[in-house]
């Protein structure tokens, strides 16, 4: 039987609302046997998560995901199997922090002069840790009234082509992939239905992606409408890439999928868990992270 596992879900170290313990009691309480913690940005959270993933009985995958600029689209690549030890690694995720400190002043600003919504920026800051996300600036938003839900706030404010939006400026696709490998990770080209990227564009970036090392595609995104599944894993085989599974959960709230709720891998693909917890794998970056389960 396949394991059970969750490569990409996120906690109150970036953008989700969870802490690491009470993400990982849910993840066991949902059934998982594998779950990756893949905060934007930091691996501020993997060793409190790993601690409670040892205490919860789970195989805890160390991750992250990084953001990316490539050909002024944003992308995500999630690290899997990572040693957040890694100086590389650590410097690359503390430019993209300081990178997100200056665009949260812009949108701060913006917010202040083309919607007269004082204190944005300083909410944010209070609220958040290390890595200040659009998402805060939407639950700040909801929470004084100026939108009705998340989807508002983005749509009317911080989504691209809002007066709010400012683009970040992320890292290039070379080093998300450089900073990964150097940290002993597998790289994986997160939820790829969500590029609104022609099918020519997409098989360029893919290209790139595998000549700088990436490895992996998520087949399987709970941000992916479920007709992607089929296609994604068609193309998976096709690339020659491994497939990942991820909820990309952040927490209970909506519009997020509940974790454990996945559907399997369609049969063809070769699951990136496979590293991991094929006959004879072994990894190092446990020995950082306290024990495996
Ligand atoms: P950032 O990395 O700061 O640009 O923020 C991007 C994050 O915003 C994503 O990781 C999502 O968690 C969240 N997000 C983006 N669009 C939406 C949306 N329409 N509704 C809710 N959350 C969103
Ligand atoms: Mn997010
Ligand atoms: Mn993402
Ligand atoms: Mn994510």
């Amino acid at each position: 039987m396949e394991p059970r596992c969750d490569l990409h879900t996120h906690t109150y170290y970036s953008d989700g609302t969870l802490a690491p313990q009470a993400l990982l009691a849910r993840a066991a309480a949902q059934g998982l046997q594998v779950l990756a913690l893949t905060d934007h940005d930091t691996t501020d959270g993997l060793a409190e998560a790993a601690a409670a993933a040892a205490q919860a009985g789970l195989r805890f995958i160390p991750g992250v995901e990084i953001s990316v600029t490539w050909r002024g689209q944003t992308l995500h690549v999630v690290g899997l199997g990572i040693d957040p030890r890694c100086d590389a690694l650590a410097r690359g995720l503390e430019r993209l922090c300081l990178a997100r400190h200056a665009r949260a002043r812009e949108i701060g600003e913006r917010l202040r002069r083309r919607h007269r919504i004082h204190g944005a920026y300083e909410a944010v800051q209070a609220r958040a840790k290390r890595v200040l996300s659009r998402t805060h600036f939407a639950q700040f938003l909801v929470g004084q009234g100026h939108a009705s839900g998340m989807r508002e706030a983005f749509q009317y404010y911080l989504s691209r082509g809002a007066p709010a939006y400012v683009p970040g400026e992320w890292a290039a696709l070379e080093e998300a992939v450089g900073w990964i490998r150097a940290a002993g990770g597998t790289a994986v080209l997160a939820h790829p239905a969500r590029y609104p990227l022609p099918a020519s564009t997409l098989r360029t970036l893919v290209a790139e992606f595998k000549e700088c090392g990436g490895e992996a595609i998520e087949v399987i995104s709970g941000s992916h409408p479920p007709k992607a599944n089929q296609s994604f894993a068609a193309f998976a085989a096709k690339h020659g890439l491994l497939a990942s599974v991820g909820s990309d959960y952040h927490g209970p709230e909506k519009p997020w999928v509940e974790l454990g709720r996945l559907p399997a891998l369609p049969a063809g693909c070769t699951p990136v868990w496979e590293r991991w917890t094929g006959a004879g794998k072994v990894t190092g970056f446990s020995s950082c992270l306290g024990p495996r389960p």
